[in-house]
């Protein structure tokens, strides 16, 4: 068997023809603008890339976005007066702070400043816990642009055996925690990690198997089950070129369907952040 390959480069940009009309909307009917605010300390050569690649999204889309990059030596205050004034600013309806934040800035109290109500990237305690309580909140990006993944490709979640390996807080803990929900997900689901005795036997009984490991190729084509559907969300910069956590030649010869590196969960992210601006606009205009 050869995979059929899951294409995030190809649904993102379906997404973002869907956001185009929905933005367009939004101005012509209730005069809205969606505003995303991007805030960067430092210089940080991948962080400028990111920024870079969410400035040039919303400018694609027709949101308005404010890109404001601070210094290195910039302290925690005043890092968290610039939230205050974001939080206040109608404009602006989701703040981004790129992580990492520099040693000295406790990220923590940062991502905790931001108003929930405009917190896109879904990182705010109060959005983590309604996530959890599977209420209405900002889903974070990556996780939610995996079950965009699965949802596009008509990948049945109910009743099945999912295996998550990784426990970040970004990806592992919250995409195990929306499947495993009864509506959204319905998935068995188990989350591995380092603690994890004997992992192969493990990801050899996954339906979908989700990989965010940072290693590459930590995942061979042994260590999975014929007809599997991988999901892989590492992104490692060899000397050879990007790769995923997956051993993507080995694995692809088992696997039903698996996101290639890079053109898979990457680009999903971003536009998952995209959507989340726009659900915010419309939630401050109180349109929902
Ligand atoms: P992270 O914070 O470094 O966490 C890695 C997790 O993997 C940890 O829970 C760790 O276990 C576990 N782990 C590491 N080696 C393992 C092994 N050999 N066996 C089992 N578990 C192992 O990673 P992250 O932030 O989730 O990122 C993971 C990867 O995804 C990175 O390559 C990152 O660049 C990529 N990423 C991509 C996107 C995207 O948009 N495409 C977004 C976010 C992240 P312990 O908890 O026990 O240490």
């Amino acid at each position: 068997m050869s995979a059929e390959l899951i294409k995030g480069s190809e649904i993102s940009k379906q997404i973002k023809e869907e956001l185009k009309v929905e933005i367009a909307n939004l101005k012509e009917k209730h005069n809205i603008i969606p505003g995303l605010a991007t805030v960067l300390v430092g210089d940080n050569e991948a962080s400028k890339v990111y920024v870079g690649a969410k400035e040039k999204a919303c400018k694609e889309l027709g949101i308005y976005s404010e890109r404001i990059d601070l210094p290195g030596n910039t302290s925690e205050t005043e890092l968290l007066s610039l939230i205050d004034k974001l939080n206040n600013n109608p404009k602006i309806h989701g703040i981004l702070v790129q992580l990492p934040l520099p040693k000295g800035i406790n990220e923590t109290n940062v991502l905790y400043a931001i108003d929930p109500s405009k917190d896109v990237d879904g990182f705010h305690p109060v959005n983590v816990g309604k996530m959890m309580l599977g209420e209405p909140c900002f889903l974070p990006c990556t996780p939610n642009g995996i079950l965009e993944l699965l949802r596009r490709t008509n990948t049945e979640t109910n009743g099945a055996d999912v295996v998550v390996v990784g426990r970040s807080n970004i990806v592992g803990k919250p995409i195990a925690n929306m499947l495993v929900q009864k509506k959204g997900g319905n998935a068995t689901v188990t989350i591995c990690h380092t603690g994890t005795k004997d992992l192969a036997s493990h990801t050899r009984r996954a339906d979908i198997l989700i990989v965010a490991v940072g290693k590459p190729k930590a995942i061979t084509g042994d260590m999975v089950k014929e007809g599997v559907v991988v999901i892989d969300v590492g992104v490692n910069r060899l000397e050879s070129g990007l790769c995923g956590d997956v051993d993507f030649d080995s694995v692809k010869e088992k696997a039903k369907a698996i996101t290639p590196v890079p053109g898979g969960v990457g680009p999903m992210t971003i536009v998952m952040l995209m959507k989340n601006t726009v659900q915010s606009a419309k939630m401050h205009g109180g349109i929902i």
